[in-house]
C-alpha cells in the first residue's frame, strides 16, 4: 500500500474548518480505496503562531515541510496581523522557497451551482488557468524614492526570464495537450508592454514547435477579460503572467459562481520539492466560527493534490462526489443554499463510500 505523508497547514480563519472538512474526505477516500494511506501531520502556523513568537512559522520551517509529499494549506490573515506580515511570512516563503513556480487554477461551473453569465451553465465554461507563480511584478523589484515629498517615484518592475517563461510555457502546453481539445491561449499586453511582454510571445511561438497537436492562440489582457465574459466555452486552457493570471483567476471564479469553490495548486512540476494544494480564498474572518464556510474549493484542491500523487482514480471519485452534492443542492450560504459546512462534507463522505467509479 502507498503511503503519502501530507504536511496540514489549516492557519487562519477559516482555513482550519475547510481544512477538518477536506481531511474528512481524504479519510473516506482512503477507506473507500483501500490501495494508499494517506499520514498526516499538522502544523499550528500562522497568526496565533505569530503572536505567540513573533514570526508566521519557526526559522526552520521550510525544512520541516520539505520531506513531505505535499502540503495541504487552509488561508491566512487576520484582523489584527497586517497582511504583508502573514502573506510574506508563510504563503509566499513556503511558494518560493520551493520554487512552485506552476499555479494551476481549474475553474467550471459545478451542477447546481448558478453561474451570473445568462445562459451558461455546466459544460459551457471548463478551464484551466495556468498563473506563472514566480516572476513578474510580484518579483519584489521595485523601491520609493522622495517618500512624501511631490517628486515622489515609485516602482514596482516586472521581471521575466528566459528560463522562467520557457518553463511555465512548456507546463502550459504539456496540460493543453493532456486536455481533450488540445486548446491553449497565451495572455499577454506586448502591444503597450515592449520587453518582457514580447519575450513571453516570442517564447511561446518557440515552445509551440514542441507540441504541434496543440492549437494555440494570443490574446492581450484587456480583450481577455471581454472573451471570458462573452465566449467562454472558446476557452480551455490558459497562460498568464503572475499579475494578469492573478485578475484573470478572481473572474473566472466569479464567473463559476463563487470564490468559495475556487481551488488552486502551487506545484513544483520538477518534483524536487513538496508542491501545496489550497482554496483560493482568504480567511473570510467575517464568517469565522459559523460554521457555514463553503468547503467545495477544499474539496477540490484536495483533488488536485491526489493526482498530484498519482492517484488519479481517487481524485476523480472526489470530484465526482462533489458534484453530486451540489447537483442535489446541499450547498452553503454564499452560493444561495442553506447547508453548513458539516452537512456539505457529510454529503460528499456518503457519496464517496457510494460510488462505484
Ligand atoms: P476572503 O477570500 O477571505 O473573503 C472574501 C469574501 O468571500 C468574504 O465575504 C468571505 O466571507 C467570502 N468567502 C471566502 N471564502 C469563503 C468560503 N469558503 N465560504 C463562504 N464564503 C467565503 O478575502 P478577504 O476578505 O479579502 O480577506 C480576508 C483575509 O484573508 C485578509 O487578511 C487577506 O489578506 C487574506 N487572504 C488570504 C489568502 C490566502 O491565504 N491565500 C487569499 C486571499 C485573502
Ligand atoms: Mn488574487
Amino acid at each position: 500500500m502507498k503511503t503519502y505523508k501530507i504536511a496540514a497547514i489549516p492557519a487562519d480563519g477559516i482555513g482550519p474548518e475547510v481544512i477538518a472538512a477536506g481531511l474528512q474526505a481524504l479519510e473516506a477516500l482512503e477507506r473507500r480505496d483501500g490501495s494508499f494511506k494517506l499520514e498526516v501531520e499538522h502544523f499550528d502556523w500562522g497568526s496565533d503562531y505569530y503572536k505567540k513568537h513573533g514570526v508566521m512559522m519557526p526559522e526552520d520551517g521550510r525544512d520541516q515541510l520539505k520531506p513531505f509529499d505535499a502540503i495541504f494549506f487552509g488561508a491566512v490573515g487576520a484582523p489584527d496581523v497586517p497582511d504583508h506580515i502573514t502573506l510574506w511570512g508563510l504563503r509566499l516563503p513556503i511558494c518560493q522557497g520551493f520554487d512552485q513556480y506552476a499555479n494551476v487554477r481549474p475553474t467550471k461551473i459545478l451542477p447546481g451551482i448558478t453561474s451570473p453569465l445568462a445562459g451558461v451553465g455546466p459544460g459551457d465554461l471548463d478551464w484551466v488557468i495556468v498563473r506563472e507563480n514566480s516572476e513578474g511584478e510580484y518579483a519584489g523589484n521595485g523601491g520609493r524614492t522622495h517618500r512624501g515629498m511631490p517628486e515622489e517615484v515609485g516602482t514596482e518592475v516586472a521581471i521575466f526570464t528566459r528560463v522562467g517563461v520557457t518553463r511555465i510555457m512548456r507546463y502550459a502546453f504539456k496540460l493543453a495537450q493532456s486536455r481533450p481539445r488540445k486548446l491553449l491561449t497565451v495572455v499577454t499586453k506586448s502591444n503597450a508592454q515592449r520587453f518582457g511582454m514580447v519575450m513571453w510571445d516570442e517564447i511561446a511561438a518557440e515552445v509551440a514547435q514542441e507540441f504541434p497537436d496543440v492549437t494555440w492562440d494570443k490574446m492581450l489582457v484587456d480583450a481577455m477579460t471581454v472573451r471570458m465574459t462573452l465566449k467562454p466555452k472558446s476557452l480551455d486552457t490558459i497562460v498568464a503572467t503572475n499579475l494578469h493570471a492573478d485578475i484573470l483567476s478572481d473572474l473566472a471564479g466569479a464567473l463559476a459562481g463563487s470564490l468559495g469553490v475556487a481551488p488552486t495548486a502551487n506545484i513544483d512540476p520538477e518534483r524536487r520539492y513538496p508542491s501545496m494544494f489550497e482554496p483560493i480564498h482568504g480567511s473570510a474572518f467575517d464568517i469565522t466560527g459559523k460554521g457555514i464556510a463553503n468547503p467545495v474549493a477544499t474539496f477540490w484542491t484536495a483533488a488536485q493534490m491526489l493526482e498530484h500523487l498519482g492517484e488519479a482514480k481517487a481524485a476523480a471519485r472526489l470530484m465526482e462526489a462533489v458534484e453530486k452534492v451540489t447537483a442535489e443542492g446541499i450547498i452553503t450560504p454564499d452560493i444561495g443554499g442553506t447547508a453548513t459546512t458539516q452537512q456539505v462534507t457529510d454529503a460528499v463522505c456518503e457519496a464517496i463510500r457510494m460510488s462505484n467509479i
